[in-house]
Formats: C-alpha cells, structure tokens, sequence
C-alpha cells in the first residue's frame, strides 16, 4: 500500500537572551513532533519541567509508526504527568510548569495531517500567501481577557499581569490540551516560538524575515537574532517548519468541494421530496382511492384533486433540484437550532466562577457544577489555600461563587486575600493584583513567570 507522504523541512534555534543566566526553554526537532517548552518556576524548576516535558514526549513516541492525533495528545497527558509528578517528588522543583506547543504530521482516514497541539502561552502560526497568522490561543491571564473582549490585544502587550500563565504542563495531574488539524498546502510555513521572540519583535517584522529568508535554520536564526537586538530580556526559542510537498493533497480536497449539483441529486437534503413520503402524501392518496376530496368531503372537486395529482406528476418527473423554499426551509432551521445552540452556549461559558478545588481556591471558567455538557474548566489556580478562607465564605465558596467577567472574579479573589490577610499573620505574598505566590510546598499553580 503506497500512501501519500508529505514532506517537511525543519530548522530550529533556542538561545538563552541577553539577560538570563540559564536557558530554560527546551526545542525538540524529532522524527515525529517538532516542539518547543517555555519553562517556569523556581530558579531550577524551568530548565528541568521544560527539558522533562520535551523528553518524555519524545520518547512516548519513539517507534510510533502512524501517528494519530490522539497519539499525539496522549503523549503530550503523559509528559504532564511526567513534570507534575517530579514536582511533587522534589522539593526543590516544586510549582515548575512548562509550556508546550508542537507540530506533527498525523495519519487521518483522509491521509496525512498538519497537527498543532498547545498548552501555554508559547505560539504555533502559519505563515501563508505572504500572511501570517496565529493558530493557537494564549494561554495565559491576558490571553483570556481578549478574548473576553475586556482588553485589546494592544492593551495586552503592555498589561502588568502578562507573564501569569494560566495553563501549563505540571499544573495538575491532568490538563487540557488544545489541537488544531489543518491541510497540508505546498509553500506553508509554520512557526512554533517561545514568548521570549513575541515579547520582542512585533509580528510584522516576523513576517517579514519568514518572507526573505528562505531556509527554515537560517530563518530561525534571524529571528533569534532579532529578539536578543531588541533587548533579549527572555529566553528565545524558535521553529520554522515548511510544507516541501502536500503530496497533491491540498489539490485533492479542494476537488472534493461539493457543489450546488452534487447536492442537487442527494434526495436526503430535498426537504420537499421528505414532505411527500409522510402521512400527508398517503392520506391524499387514500382518499383519492375512496373518492373523497381532501377535506374528507363525498363527492369530490374532481378538478382540485387532478391539479393535485398533475403537479405530483410533475414533480415526480422533474429532475430534483434545490429549490429556493428548500433552501430558505434549511436555512430557517438550521438557524433556530444555531441560535438556540448559541444561546446554551453563551449561558454556560460567558461566566466565571470562584470556588474550593481540592485544597485550593480557584476561578473557573463556566457555571458552578457545569450546565448540560458543559463541564467548567480552570482558569487560575489562586494559592490561596482553602484551610485559609473564612467559615463565614467556605459554604459559599465551595458551592462556586458566580462572577460575570474575569476582571470580576479576580476582584473578588483580590478581596478574599484581602480579608484571609487581615485574618490571619501573613504567610503568603501578594503578586501584583489578583493572585499569589505562596511557599507551600503543593504550590504548583501560580505560574508567574520571574
Ligand atoms: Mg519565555
């Protein structure tokens, strides 16, 4: 069996900066995965959690003959498991996390895939037709608040929380991952970089040097070249990845576009031809056969009841065609179904709520106890530990308390410390607005970066 193979070219650098001391990035260029992880915390724990995430990922896949998608995110579940378990091991790597964002080609019943997989707030884009755009979300505090509509992106570059990370490989036993799957096209390049390339060069400059430099190595270079010339304050990691050949893929999908006609002569999209095959249809017949008018009358509008029949003819004769009524029948329902479906989801994720997880407080995305399939997911660890809160709160807490936006819940958790603070003799420290970095060993969650 010969099957469609396609083919990449892959250049990479990662570099330490100009001011740090240790590289706690980590680039993996494998056989199967081309990634890179940003690592946090501690003065050790970025350098292990980053290099452990890459390693065990990498391993995991070794000997993978066709990789799946789901592969892949196994693979990246258990790397987590991986850092999150050193960190509960060793002391002295407690709270380290690491981001992780990756490229693949996965076999799909269609054929090979592009597959990004991501966790953090280090980026995946593609660069195509002269234009670059960025595939994966940030995960981090500010990501959330534009995507919230709260802040805009300009707003975000400078905003003083933007280094809080609010998904990362060994925050907790199990995350989420996010994927993407996008057709191969010949001429695509992708780019997987660290935090430390996009803090300091702005996009269009990226793009530019992905448009001049052609070898993906040399690409790369330049682009870690720019970063440490514009201050260098982070360490830079950078992939460039590019589509030599889609092995005529991109041309075969777009072949099987379907048009107007194809649809035209599958009968179950013909909303009318379904109307006929119901009761209405065999009832008209039935009283046809017993004489009977289709208001059920004796002795019949003879003359209404052949205009019915000729017209049945005359559908049945004609070649099915999409009819505007049918269309416009589709289009109706399919929007009260997308609008009601807009609304369910609108209700169950444009909130957030503050409540006890574990041992520890934390915002969560979503209503308290989900609604309908829709699970809450995890936004912030806080570090304020649940021990600490109040009695005169815990009930409350530990129920979810419901806060319409971001800014909200973090207002609220603001005040919550406030009040734990007040309490009791500080054994915490604030980080600046909103959460804490606290000592305790089990602190694996507020990953703020230094
Ligand atoms: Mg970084």
């Amino acid at each position: 069996m010969t099957e469609p193979s396609i083919r990449l070219q892959v250049g990479g650098k990662t570099d330490v900066g100009r001011l740090r001391e240790v590289n706690q990035d980590s680039i993996l260029l494998g056989p199967h995965l081309h990634a890179i992880a940003d690592g946090m915390g501690g003065h050790r724990g970025g350098e292990v959690a980053s290099a452990v995430a890459v390693e065990a990922v990498s391993r995991i896949l070794e000997g993978t003959r066709h990789l799946t998608l789901d592969d892949l995110l196994r693979a990246v579940r258990e790397a987590n498991k991986a850092v999150f378990r050193q960190g509960m091991q060793d002391e002295s790597l407690s709270g380290m996390g690491t981001t992780l964002v990756g490229l693949a080609v996965v076999e799909d019943a269609s054929g090979p895939l592009i597959a990004i997989i991501n966790v953090g707030d280090s980026r995946a884009y593609r660069f195509s037709h002269g234009e670059l755009r960025q595939i994966t979300d940030d995960h981090s505090l500010v990501g959330q608040l534009v995507r919230d509509g709260a802040i805009t992106p300009e707003e975000a570059e400078v905003h003083p929380q933007r280094n809080i990370v609010t998904r990362a490989l060994g925050m907790d036993e199990d995350i989420p991952v996010d994927d993407f799957e996008i057709l191969p096209h010949s001429g695509d390049r992708y780019l997987l970089c660290s935090d430390g390339l996009t803090n300091e060069v702005p996009e269009s400059e990226i793009a530019s040097v992905l448009r001049r430099v052609g070898d993906p190595d040399d690409a790369a270079d330049e682009l870690v070249r720019l970063a440490n010339e514009s201050g260098g304050r982070d360490n830079v990691t950078v992939v460039v990845v590019d589509v030599i050949d889609d092995a005529g893929l991109a041309r075969k999908a777009s072949a099987l576009v379907p048009d107007a006609e194809d649809f035209s002569h599958h009968p179950d999209t013909d909303t009318e031809s379904y109307a006929e095959a119901t009761g209405a249809t065999s009832e008209s017949a039935r009283r046809r056969d017993a004489g009977q008018g289709p208001d059920g009358t004796e002795g019949v509008a003879t003359e209404k009841l052949s205009w019915r029949e000729r017209r049945a003819e005359r559908r049945r004769n004609k070649p099915r065609a999409i009819t505007l009524r049918s269309v416009l029948f589709v289009l109706v329902v399919a929007a009260v179904i997308g609008g009601g479906l807009f609304l369910v989801d609108a209700y169950a994720t444009d909130t957030y709520h503050v409540t006890v997880d574990g041992d520890q407080v934390m915002i969560m995305k979503g209503r308290p106890g989900g609604f309908l399939w829709y699970e809450p997911s995890p936004v912030l660890a806080t570090g304020i530990d649940a021990d600490d809160v109040p009695d005169a709160l815990i009930d409350n807490l530990e129920e979810g308390v419901t806060q319409s936006s971001l800014e909200r819940a973090l207002r609220y958790v603001q005040n919550l410390e406030d009040r734990i603070e007040a309490i009791t003799p500080p054994v915490t420290t604030t980080a600046p607005r909103g959460t804490t970095t606290t000592t305790r060993p089990r602190s694996t969650t507020s990953t703020t970066r230094n």
